[in-house]
C-alpha cells in the first residue's frame, strides 16, 4: 500500500515537472513514506528522517514526511525533528492532489508524460480498514474502510497498461469486503480482468473471515488472474485468534485452505503470522506451528508481536520477553523456510510461464521474473525483454528462487 501511495505522489509531482534525482543530496525535495505497523518500522523511518534533516547540503532542499507515522504523530514530528517542512498523514491520501496544491501553489502543470519503467504495478481498490484486529494500528492511521468506485479502478488500470505495465495487483487491507454499488470483489476482478492488454491480475490481502467460494471459483475460472492467494492466518490457537478479533478459528481456516485447493489445486497459498501475542502460551504457539506444517504455505511473512499505542492489545498484559518472542519467531521461520524450500524443490522439472520483469544485473543472459503463482524465477535465455511472458522449464531451485531455462 505504501509503494502504491508513493507512486501516486510521484505521479503528482511529475505533473509539476519534478523528475527523480540521482541521489538524496541532489534532490530539491525528499519525501519519506512511513509505516507504523511495528515499532521497528517507525524506528527505522525516524533514523532515516533524522539523517536527511541533518545532512542536507542543499539549503533549498525540502523534506516531507508522509504515511502512517505522519498520521499518528502529526506536527509533533516537526517539533522533534525541526528539519521537516511538511507532515502529510495517511488519511490525506484521499485528496492528496489538493494537499500538494496547497503546499506547492506556484507550481504549474507541465504535462510530463510518464511512462512506467516496471512491468508490474499496484492499484488500490480500497482505503482504510474497519476490522480492528486488536494488535493492529492500521484502522487508526488509515481511517475507515472506503471502496474506490469501479470506474476509477478501471481508469487507473487502463492508464498503467497504456504506460507499459503488464501485471496489476489490486490492493486493499481486506479486499473481500470490497463493495461499490452492486459490485463485490469477485465482480470487480471479473470486470478488471477483461481490460485489454492486462496480462496478469493479482490481489491482496484476503481476510480469511470474508474469503468466499465465489471469489476462489472466479480466480480459478479467469485465465489472467494468478494462482496466488495471500491469506493471513496470524495464529493457530482459537483462543489467541479470538483475542486478536480475527473472526475465525483454526478449523475454519483449514477448511478454507481445502476449499481453495479444491478449486485451484496448484495455488500458491501464502500468509502472515504473528507470534508472541500477549498471553500466548507455549502450547498455543505449538498450535501455530502445527497449522503451518499442515497447510504448507508456499511462503509466509512472519513477525514478533510489537505493541502499538492505542490498540486494544497494547493494554493487555504481556508475559513474554523480547527474547522469548524472538525465539518463537526463529523457530517458526526455520520451519517455514524448510517448507518453502520443499515447495520450490517440487517445481524442478516442471514447465512454467514467466513474466519477465527485468535483466539480472551482472548477468546479461539471466532475467528475473515470476511464475503464475507467487514464485520468483531466474530465467536463462538470450533474447528476452521485460514484459514478455515466456514458457520455461525449471532446472533447479535455490530454495527461494526457481532457476529456469526458456523452452
Ligand atoms: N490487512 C492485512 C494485514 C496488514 S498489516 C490483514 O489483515 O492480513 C500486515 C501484517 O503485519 C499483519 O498481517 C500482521 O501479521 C502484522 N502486524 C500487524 N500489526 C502488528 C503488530 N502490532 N506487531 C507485529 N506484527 C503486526
Ligand atoms: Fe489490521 Fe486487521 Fe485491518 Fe489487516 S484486517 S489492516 S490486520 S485491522
Amino acid at each position: 500500500m505504501n509503494v502504491a501511495d508513493s507512486d501516486i505522489i510521484f505521479q503528482i509531482l511529475s505533473d509539476r515537472g519534478f523528475v527523480s534525482a540521482k541521489n538524496s543530496s541532489e534532490a530539491d525535495l525528499l519525501v519519506v513514506n512511513t509505516c507504523s505497523v511495528r515499532e521497528n518500522a517507525e524506528l527505522r523511518a525516524r533514523s532515516r528522517i533524522q539523517e536527511y534533516a541533518r545532512t542536507s547540503k542543499n539549503p533549498s532542499q525540502k523534506l516531507w514526511v508522509i504515511g502512517c507515522m505522519a498520521e499518528r504523530l502529526g506536527d509533533k514530528l516537526i517539533d522533534e525533528i525541526p528539519g521537516i517542512d511538511h507532515v502529510i498523514g495517511a488519511k490525506d491520501m484521499e485528496d492528496i492532489r489538493q494537499r500538494i496544491d496547497e503546499i506547492l501553489p506556484d507550481q504549474t502543470l507541465c504535462g510530463v508524460i510518464n511512462t512506467s519503467s516496471s512491468v508490474t504495478d499496484f492499484v488500490p481498490v480500497m482505503r482504510g480498514c474497519d476490522n480492528y484486529c486488536s494488535y493492529c494500528i492500521v484502522p487508526y492511521v488509515r481511517g475507515h474502510e472506503i471502496s474506490i468506485p469501479v470506474e476509477e479502478v478501471e481508469k487507473q488500470v487502463k492508464k498503467k497498461i497504456d504506460q507499459g505495465v503488464k501485471e496489476i495487483t489490486l490492493l486493499g487491507q481486506n479486499v473481500n469486503s470490497y463493495r461499490y454499488e452492486n459490485f463485490d470483489f469477485p465482480d470487480l476482478i471479473s470486470k478488471i480482468s477483461e481490460i485489454e492488454g492486462l496480462e496478469r491480475l493479482r490481489f491482496t490481502t484476503s481476510h480469511p473471515r470474508d474469503c468466499s467460494e465465489k471469489l476462489i471459483s472466479t480466480v480459478a475460472q479467469l485465465q489472467n488472474v494468478c494462482n496466488h492467494i495471500h491469506l493471513p492466518v496470524q495464529a493457530g490457537s482459537d483462543r489467541v485468534l479470538s483475542l486478536m478479533n480475527r473472526g475465525y478459528t483454526g478449523k475454519d481456516y483449514r477448511k478454507l485452505v481445502d476449499m481453495i485447493r479444491k478449486h485451484i489445486p496448484d495455488a500458491d497459498i501464502t500468509t502472515d503470522i504473528l507470534v508472541g501475542f500477549p498471553s500466548e502460551t507455549q502450547e498455543e504457539f505449538k498450535q501455530t506451528l502445527s497449522l503451518v506444517e499442515d497447510v504448507a504455505f508456499t511462503t509466509a511473512f512472519m513477525f514478533a508481536y510489537s505493541p502499538r499505542e492505542g490498540t486494544k492489545a497494547a493494554s493487555m498484559k504481556e508475559c513474554l520477553s523480547d527474547e522469548e518472542k524472538k525465539a518463537r519467531l526463529t523457530e517458526l521461520i526455520t520451519m517455514q523456510t524448510e517448507i518453502t524450500r520443499k515447495a520450490y524443490g517440487e517445481m524442478v522439472g516442471k514447465e512454467i510461464e514467466v513474466l519477465v520483469s527485468g535483466r539480472q544485473e551482472k548477468h546479461d543472459k539471466m532475467w528475473m521474473g515470476q511464475d503464475y503463482g507467487c514464485k520468483r524465477v531466474l530465467l536463462s535465455c538470450t533474447n528476452a525483454q521485460a514484459g514478455m511472458i515466456l514458457k520455461a522449464k525449471v532446472v533447479r531451485s535455490s530454495g527461494m528462487t526457481l532457476i529456469a531455462e526458456r523452452i
